[in-house]
């Protein structure tokens, strides 16, 4: 059976790291819909066309096209043992297609990490990210380093006074609730502390993720 893992929480959480850390654990791809939306786009594909098209039109990827985004990915042969998914579902109809698309592959796990909102707010106001390609820089790296997926330089961002990082998570909690509420009623949906130590969240989504193996 499939290692397949979805990581829900907030920005801030520390998701997309430990999402990287739970996927190289197991041996399965970390499925970015960030990454993914990029590189449709970099590549020129009808697919990526179409994503361009939304958002030069400044509009979010509706969920008819990331599901078929997502859908083309989850067939690449690297994600035959499974996925650590991160970013989506972001919806009940994008959940309910992803129940769809992996029926026969084995239980999903649904991950989520909590933080409480001040503490994303601190987190997020003190956060850089690549001026290149936006990866989030790791809050231990240092002010001469480089962003490990293209040599880029960090840059701190500059949307994020609290005020805004405090609407954007209240229009995230908003989006989000109802799917939350969607995978609670399901066995295969647990919490982790996400203000833990890195190295203590790591451990406790992989101990999560092996007995789901089990
Ligand atoms: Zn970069």
């Amino acid at each position: 059976m499939g290692v397949n893992v979805v990581m829900l929480g907030p920005p801030g959480a520390g998701k997309g790291t430990q999402a990287e850390r739970l996927a190289t654990r197991f041996g399965v791809p970390r499925i970015s819909t960030g990454d993914l939306l990029r590189e449709a786009v970099a590549a020129g594909s009808p697919l990526g066309e179409l994503v361009r098209a939304v958002m030069a039109r400044g509009d979010l990827v509706g969920d008819a096209l990331m599901i078929e985004v997502v859908r083309d990915r989850l067939t690449r042969p690297d994600a035959a043992p499974g996925f650590v998914l991160d970013g989506f579902p972001r919806t009940i109809p994008q959940a309910e297609a992803l129940e769809r698309l992996t029926a026969g592959l084995g239980a999903l796990t649904v991950v989520e990490l909590i933080v409480p909102e001040q503490e994303l707010v601190r987190r997020l106001c003190s956060r850089r990210v690549c001026g290149s390609c936006g990866t989030n820089a790791d809050p231990s790296a240092g002010a001469d380093s480089r962003c490990g997926r293209c040599g880029g330089a960090w840059v701190q961002r500059t949307d994020d006074n609290a005020q805004v990082v405090r609407d954007r998570l209240a229009v995230f909690s908003r989006i989000t609730r109802p799917l939350v509420d969607f995978y609670r009623s399901r066995a295969a949906y647990r919490q982790v502390d996400g203000t833990r130590p890195p190295d203590e969240v790591a451990a406790a989504l992989a101990e999560i993720v092996g007995e789901e193996q089990r």
